[in-house]
This record gives structure tokens, C-alpha cells and sequence, in this order.
């Protein structure tokens, strides 16, 4: 199954030729910075992903990049570095199937509002989910 999105202005498209993880919420204060509440994401392989359109890369941490469109400046993608990336649920076309499973970086989240979805909760990183 192949699975496209794209940023809000449509310049910078994506296609995923391979599985979606199940979508993972991430509260951490540097997604609550970047995409003004949470992210929900969800990881695909390197290898599964072709991006078209100029992207921006900004370096959030030490090994880490987001990548976002440099025209509307929506959050698309995670890169640590590993084997696979992350992409925000958010800019996926239609419904690929897959649902939210998870919250990480629950600690770190913003005092505003609360997690009441009845989905497991992790204070930081879980194993089997990195
Ligand atoms: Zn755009
Ligand atoms: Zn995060």
C-alpha cells in the first residue's frame, strides 16, 4: 500500500511505500515547541519514505533534526539519525489505517490540558517503543 501526505501549502510531498507503527503521541517540550501542542507521529523506514519538495532542516538536539516546509512551516518529519523517521500524523492524506497508541514524554507535557484517552502513559522514552 502506498501512503502519501503533504505540508499544508502542498510544496513538500511525501510517499510511504511500506508499514506505518501505530501513531504515538510525544509531549516532550521540544515537540510542544515545535508544533504548538503535541505531536503525534508515526515511524516509517528510511528506506519506505520519498520526500519532493524543498524541505527545511532544523538541528533540535544533538543527532536530531525536524523537517518542516519552508513556505507554511508545517511540522512533517523527525530524523534521529536511525533507520527509520518519524512523520506527523497530521499532514497523512485520508486514513491509512493507523490509530493512536501511545503517549511518551508524559513528565514533560504542558499543564494546560490533560491526557484522558485511556492510552498508556510514559514518563520519558519507553523501550519498546524507541
Ligand atoms: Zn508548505
Ligand atoms: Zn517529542
Amino acid at each position: 500500500m502506498t501512503v502519501t501526505g503533504s505540508c499544508l501549502c502542498g510544496r513538500v510531498r511525501y510517499r510511504i511505500d511500506g508499514p506505518l507503527s501505530p501513531v504515538v503521541a510525544c509531549h516532550c517540550s521540544q515537540c510542544r515547541k515545535a508544533s504548538g501542542h503535541h505531536v503525534a507521529a508515526t515511524t516509517v523506514l528510511r528506506d519506505d519514505l520519498v520526500i519532493e519538495g524543498e524541505q527545511c532542516w532544523f538541528a533540535s538536539s544533538a543527532g536530531a533534526q525536524r523537517g518542516f516546509c519552508p513556505v507554511c512551516g508545517s511540522n512533517m518529519f523527525w530524523d534521529g539519525g536511525q533507520d527509520y523517521l518519524a512523520v506527523f500524523a497530521g499532514t497523512l492524506d485520508g486514513d491509512p489505517g493507523i490509530r493512536m497508541a501511545a503517549h511518551i514524554f508524559c513528565a514533560d507535557k504542558g499543564a494546560y490540558y490533560e491526557i484522558t484517552d485511556g492510552l498508556p502513559q510514559a514518563p520519558g522514552l519507553p523501550e519498546d517503543i524507541a
